[in-house]
């Protein structure tokens, strides 16, 4: 597919990257299970010399990537933090990150247990109002991450504004979009400079890859990026890269239901006895609703709420009476899957700063999958009685 930018996103997602293979017309890109390639003197080959540099199969999934994300440059990396950890790497001692407050844990965990360790300093704040941004900035300020909308409490935040503040200090902008994936929003169109996904989720979508990539337009970034990813050397094998470049060509049907049945399970939520908050972006209360409209083309699967009886007890009552919501880690895949934040993925968060962002203990986060809906609902309104 020679140039991306005339085709729409379902097109996108099946050809994007994907070109017939030159030696047979295979359609589907194989698994280059290689790790060198013949040379035909020394410093003379076809574009591969050593498959952590670079590998067809990957190339093809990049491309991909890039082209979802409106981008130019598209890197994949073993998992969603070894993406993480290759911006991070673009710093040095003394530079320093504004972060969201409320994000994945294993990201609090690798810049606060990891990177911290080697001098870069993180502030971790509500941008829920975006000015909040601004009041943070020092002259050691070099990123700034972002994560919308936010990991368990739906909080959105405004990319574009976050993108001006950026630009006006020549600070990096960096949005983990992994939650709305890029059929829903689109950071570098916003203003972003890097877009970063956990693969694992909505673009691998069936539960059965942990990949990262980052995409970005900046000639400038891309290069520190390809250099870091050959250096540190995180990259994803050939078999997963062929399991995500056939994932992906679906990702729109996917995500379609994924919407379709998130506002369906909200609204059920809604109405239920037991239930105290819903957090889903797509209330017309929510606080940011207005920001989610204007930057997102559609608001998910991904819901949190809360219970009247705010206990864990309560909570794991709930979890242990789904049949087909299953209690794991991880979001985003075909089937539906509940989870319990405050003791699974964010147990590494402490619990004042749990606290601090209203993750209460009896919240509840549900990937709501693309199962038939009344099949869901039967299941919720069972576990909730
Ligand atoms: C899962 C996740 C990550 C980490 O990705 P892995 O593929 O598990 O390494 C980062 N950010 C968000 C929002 C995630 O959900």
């Amino acid at each position: 597919m020679s140039d991306n930018k005339n085709y729409r996103f379902g097109t996108k997602a099946i050809h994007a990257g994907v070109t017939p293979d030159p030696a047979t017309g295979a359609i589907m890109t194989p698994i280059y299970q290689t790790t060198t390639y013949a040379q035909s003197a020394p410093g003379e080959h076809k574009g591969y010399e050593y498959s952590r540099s670079q590998n067809p199969t990957r190339t093809a999934l990049e491309e991909s990537m890039a082209a979802l994300e409106n981008g130019k440059y598209g890197f994949c990396y073993g998992s969603g933090l070894g993406a993480i950890d290759a911006v991070i790497k673009m710093l040095n001692p003394g530079d320093e990150v504004i972060s969201t407050s409320d994000l994945y844990g294993g990201s609090y965990r690798i810049f606060t247990k990891i990177f911290e360790k080697y001098g870069i300093k993180f502030k971790f704040i509500d941008m829920s109002e975006v000015e909040n941004i601004e009041a943070c900035i020092t002259k050691n300020t070099k990123l700034i991450w972002v994560e919308t909308p936010t990991n368990p409490m739906m909080t959105i935040i405004d990319i574009e504004g976050a993108a001006k503040i950026a630009k006006a200090h020549h600070i990096t902008l960096c949005v983990d979009n992994t939650f709305s994936t890029p059929y829903l929003q689109n950071p570098l169109d916003l203003g972003a400079d890097i877009v970063m996904h956990s693969v694992t989720k909505y673009i691998a979508g069936h539960s059965d890859v942990v990949m990262g990539a980052l995409v970005t337009n900046s000639e400038e970034i891309a290069e520190q990026l390809g250099f870091i990813q050959k250096a540190s050397g995180a990259i994803p094998g050939p078999q997963d890269c062929f399991l995500v470049l056939r994932g992906v060509k679906t990702l729109h049907l996917r995500m379609q239901r994924h919407c379709e049945n998130g506002a369906s399970v909200a609204n059920f939520l809604q109405s239920c006895d037991a239930v105290d908050k819903v957090l889903w972006p797509g209330f017309k209360n929510h606080k940011n609703h207005d920001i989610a409209s204007r930057q997102m083309h559609g608001f998910g699967g991904m819901i949190s709420f809360s219970l009247k009886e705010d206990t864990k007890e309560a909570a794991i009552k709930v979890l242990k009476k789904f049949k087909l919501f299953t209690l794991a880690e991880s979001l985003g895949g075909v089937e539906s899957l509940c989870g319990h934040p405050a003791s699974m993925t964010h147990a590494s968060i402490p619990k004042a700063e749990r606290e601090k962002v209203g993750l209460s203990d009896s919240l509840i986060r549900l990937s709501v999958g693309v199962e038939d809906i009344e099949d869901l609902i039967v299941d919720l309104k069972q576990a909730l009685s």
